[in-house]
């Protein structure tokens, strides 16, 4: 395959299953939904939309299309403070900021209408019994799938954003874990608490401390963070020497799935260009 190009496979046919979750900040203070029902009892467009996310991608009902490489700004760069981890009640959120030198982070490229800055990223897990990614990918549901939150360049709020079709642009990343019981990795106590922790947030003793003093240098690192929220509305700081480039650095970005969808959470606007890499990073 050709590295100038990113292979796109653009769906053509869409079908609803169930709610995912983006936070733009409205829900903060007050929980009026839940995944009780698996969004079956969420109204509105939640419900009527014709291009409500996420979807099942397969190669068999996809477009597959040659584009210019998707293009990150400044993800490898070093942040200007410390950002917040947080748990939302919904999701484990981390906010991203600016960089040292004041600049966004920021995508373009492929078949993108612009450029989008990066707002936050964020976590779907599931349970021991259950996986916990959104989209399905060729019949697979992987672990955890992560969602960098991005919002169009001219629009000045994710408020403002969401009202219009092409407002924002998810990247979805999926995880797979290999089950350490079957890798044979039975020596390795890291490999088992991070399996661990993603898939029950832990039990261990929820951390006191509000600031990490090592820089994750890995996806391994950076989820190693998760039990120290597992409070509802608890945060840590997050060293600002930590890049969102951790989670590029693995990950093959050159295939991806590309289709117009939603907020996966009420109110289910329909403005969301996903991204969605069709490989998963193995943690
Ligand atoms: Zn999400």
């Amino acid at each position: 395959m050709s590295n100038l190009f990113c292979q796109l496979w653009i769906l053509l046919l869409f079908a609803s299953t169930h709610g995912v979750h983006i936070d733009t900040g409205r829900n903060t203070h007050m929980v009026h939904w839940n995944h009780d029902q698996n969004g079956r009892d969420w109204e509105g467009l939640c419900r009527t939309g014709k291009s409500q996310s996420p979807i099942e991608l397969t190669k068999r009902f996809s477009e597959h299309k040659r584009l210019p490489n998707l293009n990150f700004q400044n993800y490898f760069e070093h942040f200007g403070k410390p950002s917040v981890l947080k748990n939302t009640g919904y999701t484990c959120s981390f906010k991203i900021g600016k960089t040292r030198f004041s600049e966004n982070l920021e995508v373009s490229g492929a078949d993108l209408k612009g450029t989008y800055i990066a707002e936050e990223l964020h976590f779907h897990w599931g349970s021991m019994v259950s996986k916990g990614a959104e989209h399905i990918i060729n019949g697979r549901r992987y672990d955890v799938e992560i969602h960098v939150v991005h919002r169009r360049s001219i629009y000045n709020t994710m408020q403002e954003a969401i009202l219009h079709p092409d407002g924002l642009a998810v990247l979805a990343i999926m995880i797979h874990i290999p089950d350490y019981r079957e890798s044979g990795n039975y020596t390795d106590a890291r490999h088992r608490d991070i399996h661990r922790n993603l898939t029950t947030l832990g039990d261990l003793a929820p951390h006191s401390h509000k600031r990490l003093h090592q820089t994750p240098q890995s996806m391994e690192d950076f989820l190693m963070l998760l039990p120290r929220i597992q409070e509802y509305h608890s945060t840590t700081l997050v060293h600002p020497a930590v890049t969102v480039g951790i989670i590029l650095k693995k990950l093959e970005i050159h295939n991806f799935y590309s289709y117009h969808g939603s907020l996966t959470t009420p109110d289910c606007q329909e403005s969301v260009h996903w991204i969605v890499f069709r490989e998963p990073l193995i943690v």
